[in-house]
């Protein structure tokens, strides 16, 4: 394995606040764009992906986040596309505990599809990884294929068995998606929490052409939430994972719910975050154009100056929040960019 030589940051700079006071203390960092599954509400089947010398190297990475760190970033998701299949990606999580062990990163995390956690949990585990995300919309073999288009149900469920030996806590993340999971839902709810393991429910966000009508796809949380109450006591609770989640506790099953809307129940007000893309891209809203290049000042000097102004620069733009909407009259994606791009 390739090593990563880190550098010595200097000295103290200030934390990261933008314009209404939100101090920005989480970064999802996207490290490729390329991906073993097509979901359909993520890609279109054929997709172009970034060529490859465009992308940060690991090196460059580790020198972006630990410059978030040094900022007052605590929590930093590594995601993607799939992280997982990026070479030699477990290097960067080795060279970033680093900021666990000295204290100034309290979560080291990750959003991965499961495909490749047989091979990666054990180590992932060993370097501090001890809470992942996994996304999966359905239990059954037949729709997780036709979903995924390419994804194959049964590795994705060792995948977690893997990560369960090794320690770690699982959420599992499903979008809701009408008419595909809508039915599905309190199996699959019933199942994570059977195994001891959380389920984040997400609305399904108009980004990106997918080659479908989103109106088609989307399913109101709101209504899911009607739906299950008819069945399970929901109880609001406070639990927070520093992400945009609101969670109740289903009494029947003794497990934890939790709600992503950026649709029906806008979340921004409250938002600490910001995406990192693998070509050093800075985006300060999911749901909004607007970025700023990191790249440029990385590479242009050795010391982190020309970075730090770069960030300040960039945070000073972030805006209130997203403004999404899904109807039949809104027939464009709300950006042209997809998840895959920016990192779910
Ligand atoms: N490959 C990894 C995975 O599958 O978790 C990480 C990247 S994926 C883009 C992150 C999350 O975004 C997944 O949970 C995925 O289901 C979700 N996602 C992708 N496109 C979405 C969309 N248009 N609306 C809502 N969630 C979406």
């Amino acid at each position: 394995m390739n090593e990563i030589r880190p550098i010595p940051a200097s000295g103290t700079t200030p934390a990261l606040v933008d314009p209404f006071g939100r101090h920005i203390s989480y970064l999802r960092v996207s490290v490729t764009d390329r991906c073993d599954f097509r979901c359909v509400y993520c890609m279109s089947e054929h997709m172009t992906f970034l060529p490859k010398p465009d992308l940060l190297t690991l090196e460059e990475l580790d020198r972006l986040c630990s410059a978030f760190v040094s900022r007052g970033v605590e929590k930093l998701r590594i995601t993607g596309g799939e992280p997982l299949v990026r070479r030699d990606i477990l290097t960067l999580f080795r060279s970033l505990s680093r900021h666990l062990d000295s204290g100034a990163l309290k979560e080291l995390t990750l959003t991965t599809n499961g495909s490749q956690l047989t091979r990666f949990a054990k180590e992932l585990s060993s370097y501090g990884v001890k809470r992942i995300n996994v996304s999966l919309d359905t239990l059954d073999p037949i729709k997780f294929k036709a979903l995924t288009r390419w994804g194959d149900l049964t590795k994705v469920l060792a995948g977690i068995d893997a990560a369960q030996e090794a320690g770690m806590q699982i959420k599992i993340n499903a979008v809701a998606l009408r008419g595909d999971n809508e039915d599905e839902i309190p199996a699959l709810m019933e199942w994570a929490h059977g195994r001891g393991m959380d389920l984040a429910l997400i609305e399904v966000m108009p980004l990106g052409d997918v080659g479908a009508e989103r109106v088609d796809q989307y399913l109101p949380l709101s209504l899911v939430r009607a739906k299950l109450s008819e069945r399970y006591t929901l109880d609001d609770i406070d639990y927070r994972t520093g992400g945009p989640a609101r969670y109740v506790s289903v009494k029947e099953t003794g497990g934890r719910l939790g709600f992503i809307t950026p649709l029906t129940h806008n979340f921004c007000e409250g938002c600490n975050r910001v995406r990192l893309t693998c070509t050093g891209t800075l985006y300060m809203c999911l749901g909004q154009e607007d970025a700023a290049d990191l790249r440029a000042p990385l590479r242009a000097a050795a010391s982190n100056d020309l970075l730090n102004a770069a960030m300040d620069e960039a945070i000073s733009r972030k805006p209130r929040g997203h403004d999404f909407v899904i109807d039949r009259r809104t027939r464009q994606p709300a950006l042209g960019r997809h998840m895959s791009h920016t990192g779910g």
